[in-house]
């Protein structure tokens, strides 16, 4: 496996950790700012290049890359740290837990851009 499969392959690891969230039918109130992400996750999505929203959001609000989608917008309404009032999620991270993913997604990640 190569380098960057390999941080890929251990950041899923992180996604699988994840509380399960479910968005407002409709929303993308957190698809209009600019986000961070690994170089691989960036990769996984086909690029990445911010122009006043997130470019892939598609016409019709939704995420195009639902299932490669990065790390921080898996935890947008999935933490307490991140809370969101339109995103339902039974049993959010603590502040503890989200730090704690967060450490481990910094020593996977590397650099994020
Ligand atoms: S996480 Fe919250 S703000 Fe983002 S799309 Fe879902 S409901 Fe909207
Ligand atoms: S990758 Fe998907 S979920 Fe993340 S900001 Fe872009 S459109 Fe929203």
């Amino acid at each position: 496996m190569d380098l960057k499969m390999s941080e890929l392959s251990e950041i899923r690891k992180l996604y699988d950790k994840l509380p399960h969230t479910e968005c407002e039918a409709g929303c993308f109130r957190c698809c209009v700012n600019s986000i961070q992400m690994s170089q691989s996750e960036r990769e996984a999505i086909g690029g990445y290049d911010w122009k006043g929203r997130c470019p892939k959001l598609g016409e019709d609000g939704r995420c195009t890359v639902y299932d490669s989608r990065p790390l921080v917008c898996r935890l947008y309404g999935a933490s307490e740290l991140l809370s969101c009032e339109g995103c339902k999620c039974a049993e959010p991270l603590t502040e503890e837990e989200t730090l704690d993913i967060l450490r481990r997604y910094r020593a996977a990640a590397g650099k994020l851009s």
